[in-house]
């Protein structure tokens, strides 16, 4: 796994220091592999076994890695060989996400692995950003408590954004679902809060769960991917070259507010009608096909959109099974998302684009036939081989492992680690 980011985090380095570049092909190698010897790591990154045994050494002393017994097969005229092992517990991650009236915080260890949550209730109102921040910090240093880490061991804390994030700089710019004002340092405001030092990031949340698809095998091959998450709001994320693309202000993810109808009258929480967010939100969708008992009156599931007991599950099914009234009412959800689709090649061109949240459990009517529409005129037809697919990762399962992975790169990209 990964071995093509580890191939191209090699090309890349620069051999300025040779040493700091060794040591962080290999510690990145141990963070994706399981158990390993000198003599694999030596064929793997292409140095020396002594090269690596030095590193190893190194690595060990550090506690980066640790000692994991002796392998099954032997090798090196039949001794048997050592095995080293990454040491996720050596520091942790931490994610701090503020939904409305609400402050959860997430620990990870450094293989992305959930180890501890906390969540904590917010009685303040929604536009009194300090109290917010406040309550954020405090939460975190309760969560850390309650799970019984010190500052020390905390690699990196990642704040989940909504709206416009400038990650760059750490700025909140517009927030979609709190009443902050605009343009506020929300990462110095954290920093001056938290009583440890550590490194705070800020990543838009959508843009995080799409991080999570660059540890997906199937992906490793791929160098351009759009992910787009879909709910009762949207977002995601474009990667080049196994990295995000962050563009001047923060817009860039913001695949919600991208208008598929200019004739719709319906609004939208960014202020815009027709946003594709508001138009393949389940509710809009759910309402749509109980409009359509007049066209479909002998239709079950029409009947049940009308008196407000479907569900996106039952629609998706029906839809599968080819139930007609389920079927028009996918199409026009086909329909807006190839607006956007198109939208996304023209713009960005990707080789794969990755769909998660609630279409993510639609099937193949939706998937086959959101394929075939793409590129269903000549212009699009050209992209043909666009790949179009659900994520492997569930929406919540996502945004803890793309965060953590986030910040794990960033913690495995720190020169000083290798001093
Ligand atoms: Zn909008």
């Amino acid at each position: 796994m990964a071995e093509e980011f580890i191939n191209s985090r090699r090309k890349s380095s620069k051999p300025r220091n040779i040493k700091y570049n060794n040591q962080k092909l290999v510690l990145t190698l141990f963070r994706y592999a399981d158990k390993l010897s000198v003599s694999e790591i030596s064929e793997r990154v292409g140095l020396s076994k002594t090269t690596i045994t030095k590193i190893v050494g190194d690595l060990l002393r550090k506690k980066l890695i640790l000692s994991a017994g002796k392998g099954d097969s032997t090798e090196e005229g039949g001794k048997k060989p050592e095995l080293f092992t990454f040491n996720p517990t050596y520091q942790y991650i931490i994610m701090v996400n503020l939904p409305s009236n609400q402050v959860q915080v997430h620990i990870m260890d450094l293989k992305s692995r959930l180890v501890s949550q906390y969540t904590q209730e917010v009685e303040i109102p929604e536009s009194d950003y300090p109290s917010c921040i406040q309550c954020a910090a405090d939460a975190v240093v309760a969560a850390m408590k309650n799970f019984g880490i010190i500052g020390q061991q905390v690699c990196g804390v990642i704040i989940c954004g909504d709206g416009i994030v400038d990650s760059t700089h750490g700025v909140i710019r517009y927030s979609v679902h709190h009443s902050w004002p605009r343009n506020l340092p929300i990462l110095q405001d954290f920093a001056s809060l938290l009583p440890f030092p550590a490194p705070i990031y800020i990543e838009n949340g959508g843009a995080l769960s799409g991080y999570a698809d660059l540890l997906d095998p199937e992906n490793q091959s791929i160098h351009s991917i759009i992910h787009l998450s879909v709910g009762q709001h949207s977002g995601g994320c474009v990667m080049k070259d196994h990295d995000l693309q962050n563009g001047s202000h923060g817009f860039m993810s913001e695949f919600g507010h991208i208008i598929v109808d200019p004739h719709s009258s319906l609004s939208c929480i960014c202020g815009a009608k027709g946003c594709f967010e508001v138009m393949v939100s389940p509710t809009v969708v759910l309402r749509r096909t109980g409009e359509l008992l007049t066209e479909y009156p002998d239709s079950a599931i029409a009947s049940a959109a009308k008196s407000g007991t479907l569900t996106m599950e039952e629609l998706f099914a029906a839809a599968n099974e080819g139930e007609p009234c389920a079927c028009q009412s996918m199409d026009q959800v086909i329909r807006w998302f190839t607006v956007l689709i198109r939208s996304m090649v023209i713009f960005h061109d990707p080789q794969k684009i990755i769909i998660q949240g609630v279409y993510q459990k639609a099937g193949s009517y939706f998937l086959d036939n959101l394929r075939s529409t793409v590129v269903s005129t000549p212009l699009f037809r050209t992209g043909a081989d666009l790949l179009i697919d659900y994520a492997s990762f569930q929406s919540n399962e996502a945004l803890i492992i793309g965060a953590s992975y986030y910040v794990c790169r960033k913690f495995l990209d720190n020169n000083q680690l290798y001093d």
